[in-house]
């Protein structure tokens, strides 16, 4: 009998995952002795016994990981006998470095729905069930090491059997920090606006759920931050809530019962259906089907973001429920998510009539993801809840730690150390104090989780950016990247392309290089230097963001570049004489209107000339409604081409208002620029690769990719800029590679 020993050094995430006591179990199965233990970079297995014992060991290692657990690297080392007499869990090593890293937070998993389900046991009904494979993380904690002292469960002291569930290595909860049950755990509290108790507990469940069917607007603290919810098929509440929200028609997202209940309102793929149920319970955008819900959740367009109940205290919920719900982000326009009730009174007041909170305080606020499936590949729109935090490692001789603090829409930041990049939930628009707060703190918990000074900045080249003009102020060297190679360079970075690529970054907007409005960009790039190969050709955006709401700006701008308004004029009578002749002025001098070459803004124009929309409300909204109206049927396109460097599309304006019919208009447009992707890239033999805000029109890629299916594009990280700093970094480890 050949007995060994070997020691393995495991990186990745493999802390607070119940990676130790699955260890323990499978040592114990396979007759095993040694110990298992934590330290600053991962885990340390020492395994002693029989050969053919210790290969199923690995076997079962490698086949078996606990859901939420994965391993980056593992180091194997033959080591001298040690006789152990027994296989132990050893305690943490604190060592002086406190880098770990902080997961996400997960959707209940099916063993505690079925514990919550089952009368006999002791968790029945309990709306905070959770064990080492699910529940909340990110949410919770205050700093590292994720011990439950640094949690805001360090509030509740474990009963009796929670703790002996907390110290037992075989038992699914052990270690799981925010274990709890009724006797121990935070309570709940349903209060009117005015913050007086109605009921606690169970009672404030069922007492929410009335209120939801009487039409009210209420608010329940989720995960990461309150929800705004309603009951999804009374449109008179609905209709109150966009009114008071001043919400026009952007969509809101539905939270259904049952997976079943999704497939009998949307079409449902194999994979979207995956992605529904995962343990991250994204916001999943799906086409729908006739269904009888309320026509205000999503006006004009054929899409619904739907979502599963993703706590135990939504699966209550829905226990005295009948309809779908509204679920959406509670917060005041623009702002980020509400965490504490004190700030829900403050900024709902007038919304909302009733709410839902608990004693438990969320420590980091996380939105909802969102994401669409593009034939098997996810198509991430928002990073967050169940997403974010996320580390991913690289090869790098970089020995700086860098900050790359990402764009001004959509903003997240990224972090580079000890080959980590580590990406941050989705932080929103630095349009407001809010927003910029919530910024402020972002970096302030990675620098204290990770321990983190950065020695080098990147950021955007916009000059107005928020996160720009920051990073100039902190007195540390700062690299500027622009904004649409670091589009391209996230999408690199993404699926480990270290070649020179075809990069076609389109989006609403992003500082150029001349100093003009770019998102129309082809570019040949590697991930140190990039070229504009191509662009969509500039126009004048008059007025400059007074365009972006009012479209029919842009679509006047383009004719008058044409100068042949007089075939116009049926468009030009619906502007006042006297606007159209102040705009006309602004187009002549190029008064106070940036050049801008962004492909979001033509979906803007098309939208106006195929007289479907002439204001948007909101980000993407022409796009959507252009997507609703594409007919696979219609094969006939405009004649969008290349000339030199620069894309014309500009004369196809006057073919469009010929078409009359928007479905002809929208179907056509949409081909061309399948067309011209397609086109440009064929002129190269380069990877094609494509990024930004435009490509999350789902039938403009699904045609792109009709035709090449070889086009790259992201899939793990947002395509559009919740990724820039992901390339702002990219470009910088470039160098040091
Ligand atoms: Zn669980
Ligand atoms: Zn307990």
């Amino acid at each position: 009998m050949i007995i060994k020993h070997f020691k393995y050094s495991i990186e990745g995430i493999v802390q607070g995952v119940g990676f130790r006591p699955f260890v323990y179990t499978m040592a114990l199965k396979y007759s095993l002795k040694g110990f298992v233990l934590n330290d600053s970079t991962g885990v340390k297995i020492s395994i002693e016994g029989k050969i053919e014992d210790i290969e199923n060991f690995e076997k079962y290692l490698n086949a078996n990981l606990p859901p939420l657990a994965r391993i980056d690297k593992l180091k194997k080392v033959l080591s001298p006998l040690e006789n152990f007499n027994s296989f132990s869990i050893i305690k943490s090593i604190r060592s002086s470095s406190k880098y770990s890293l902080v997961s996400p937070d997960f959707a209940m998993c099916n063993d505690c729905l079925s514990e919550m389900r089952d009368k006999t046991n002791r968790r029945y009904n309990y709306f905070f069930t959770n064990c080492t494979n699910c529940g909340p993380r990110y949410s919770i904690i205050k700093t590292v090491p994720y011990d439950r002292p640094n949690t805001s469960m360090q509030a509740f002291i474990m009963c009796e059997e929670c703790q002996k569930e907390y110290d037992n290595p075989c038992d699914r909860r052990y270690h799981a920090q925010p274990i709890s049950c009724e006797k121990c755990g935070p309570t709940l509290s349903l209060k009117d606006m005015a913050g007086n108790l109605i009921a606690t507990n169970i009672d404030a469940i069922k007492g929410l759920a009335n209120f939801i069917k009487d039409g009210y607007i209420v608010a329940m603290k989720g995960m990461g931050g309150f929800h705004l919810i309603c009951d999804a098929s009374n449109s008179e509440t609905i209709k109150n809530l966009r009114d008071k929200k001043n919400r026009p028609s952007k969509p809101f997202a539905v939270m259904m019962k049952s997976i079943q209940d999704i497939e009998s309102t949307c079409k449902l793929s194999p994979s979207e259906k995956s992605r529904v149920i995962s343990n991250e319970r994204p916001i999943v955008l799906l086409k729908t089907k006739k269904n009888n819900l309320s026509p205000l959740i999503a006006p004009f367009i054929d899409r619904l973001g739907v979502f599963l109940a993703y706590t135990p205290l939504h699966v209550k919920l829905f226990d005295f429920l009948e309809n779908h719900i509204i679920a959406t982000s509670a917060n005041r326009a623009g702002e980020p998510i509400v965490t504490n009730e004190d700030d829900l009174r403050l900024k709902l007041n007038g919304i909302i009539d009733y709410y839902l909170d608990y004693n438990r305080e969320i420590v980091n606020s996380s939105d909802d993801s969102v994401l669409q499936v593009i034939g098997t590949k996810d198509l991430l729109m928002r990073s967050s809840r169940g997403i974010t935090p996320t580390n991913i490692r690289v090869k790098s001789n970089e020995k700086r730690k860098i900050l790359a603090v990402g764009a001004h829409q959509k903003n997240a930041i990224a972090i580079y150390m000890n080959n980590q990049v580590i990406l941050s939930p989705y932080i929103g628009d630095l349009d407001n104090i809010a927003t910029v707060e919530a910024f402020h703190k972002t970096l302030k918990t990675f620098k204290e989780f990770y321990d983190f000074e950065p020695d080098l900045i990147v950021c955007d080249k916009h000059p107005l950016y928020e996160s720009t003009k920051w990073a100039k102020s902190q007195n540390i060297p700062i690299v500027q990247v622009q904004h649409h190679y670091a589009h391209i360079l996230s999408c690199m970075f993404e699926h480990e392309i270290d070649e020179k690529v075809l990069g076609i970054a389109w989006d609403g907007t992003g500082y150029g290089d001349d100093g003009s409005i770019w998102g129309g960009e082809f570019f040949v790039c590697d991930r140190s230097e990039y070229e504009r190969v191509a662009y969509f050709e500039p126009f004048l955006l008059l007025g400059g963001d007074a365009s972006i709401k009012d479209i029919r700006r842009i679509a006047l701008s383009m004719i008058l570049d044409c100068e042949e308004d007089k075939i116009y004029n049926d468009f030009l009578a619906e502007f006042k004489t006297s606007e159209l002749n102040l705009l006309k002025q602004m187009h002549k001098k190029e008064l106070n209107s940036p050049k801008c070459s962004a492909v979001g803004r033509l979906f803007d124009m098309v939208a106006v000339i195929a007289r479907v929309c002439d204001k948007v409300s909101y980000d993407g909204e022409s796009g959507l409604i252009l997507e609703s109206l594409y007919d696979e049927g219609i094969e006939d396109s405009y004649d969008i081409y290349l000339d030199g460097h620069i894309v014309r599309y500009k004369h196809v304006i006057k073919e469009m208002i010929k078409d009359k019919e928007a479905r002809i208009i929208a179907s056509k447009f949409i081909n061309s620029l399948v067309n011209i992707v397609c086109n440009i890239s064929e002129k190269y033999s380069l990877k094609t690769l494509l990024s930004g805000g435009v490509f999350q029109n789902r039938t403009l890629l699904e045609n792109i990719l009709k035709r090449k299916d070889n086009i790259i594009f992201q899939n793990k990280l947002p395509i559009n800029d919740g990724s820039i700093a992901i390339g702002q970094l990219t470009n910088i480890l470039s160098h040091t590679n």
